[in-house]
């Protein structure tokens, strides 16, 4: 491989990218743009959206954006129909965003507390996924979905019952999602990340009574053997990059862990 092909791995692709104004989703536009993939940002911010479509064609790359919310049906479908009027296909698909939602204990979790997290965590993601298909299908392409270690393998993070069901709905989608598309070559697969410095706090509202099902947890040797500190939008980036290229070609039907070892030692 060429220094240029190296740097170049989406070149020729189209990604749409949902939650591409904030964290994980807008590092990984700048990403996947940098490497020569024409960018759809799906974002439900319409001013940090702007902002990150503005950062991908100063520095020469080229990027769509769409203000919509992921959970509603009929904008998904709507923005891979724009995509694909405007660009003619698509080859990538990052189903990340998502929020943190409410934190409450399960007594006090209202009905529609639980619904909204759901209903963008999980029934967002849905969308995201069925309505790609029908324009990946005739020569496959590459689908990642964010989910988390919450749900996958941790779960002492009182008052996360509605995200972190939401996240382990996630990882099986994903497989059933991974095996039906396999015969048109569509590979299915998720990241899920530890703690990672984004602004997921914007998005999340924990309620004063979590306190009272907390069971105080201590780690002498503090909570991110890795590096000692969480990680960053980037090195998930290049994560999100690596599953959307060709470097990952043999990869399906599978959940990769990005945590510095964190998940490890929560449990
Ligand atoms: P973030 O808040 O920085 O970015 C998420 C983006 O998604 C925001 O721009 C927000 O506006 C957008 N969004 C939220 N709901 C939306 C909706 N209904 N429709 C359209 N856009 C919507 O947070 P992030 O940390 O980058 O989160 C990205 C993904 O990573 C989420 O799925 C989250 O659950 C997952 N995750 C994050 C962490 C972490 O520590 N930050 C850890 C594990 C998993």
């Amino acid at each position: 491989m060429t220094k240029q092909q190296e740097n170049q791995r989406l070149q020729g692709k189209v990604a749409v990218v949902t939650g591409g104004g904030s964290g994980i989703g807008r590092a990984s536009a700048i990403l996947m743009a940098k490497h020569g993939a024409k960018v759809v940002i799906v974002e439900r911010n319409g001013d940090r959206l702007k902002q990150v479509e503005k950062e991908i064609e100063q520095s020469g790359g080229t990027a769509l954006s769409f203000v919509a919310d992921i959970s509603k049906p009929e904008m998904m479908e709507s923005c891979f129909k724009r995509t694909v009027e405007k660009y003619g296909t698509l080859d990538i698909v990052f189903a990340n965003a998502g929020i943190n939602g409410v934190l409450a204990p399960i007594e006090l979790m209202t009905d529609q507390d639980f619904g909204t997290t759901v209903d963008i965590n999980l029934k967002g993601t849905f969308y995201t996924v069925k309505y790609a298909i029908p324009y990946m299908k005739e020569h496959g392409g590459s689908m990642i979905i964010t989910s988390s270690i919450n749900g996958n393998r941790v779960f002492s993070n009182f008052g996360f019952s509605a995200y972190s069901s939401t996240k382990a709905a996630q990882v099986a989608f994903m497989k059933m999602a991974a095996l039906e598309l396999a015969q048109f070559k569509i590979r299915v697969n998720a990241i899920c990340p530890g703690a990672i410095e984004t602004n997921i706090d914007e998005n999340t509202e924990r309620t004063p009574e979590v306190e009272e099902i907390t069971i105080p947890v201590e780690f002498p040797e503090g909570d991110h053997p890795l590096a000692d500190k969480p990680g960053s939008a980037k090195q998930v980036a290049e994560l999100a990059l690596f599953l959307a290229s060709k470097d990952s070609s043999h990869i399906t039907g599978t959940e990769i862990y990005i945590d510095g070892a964190e998940s490890l030692i929560h449990g």
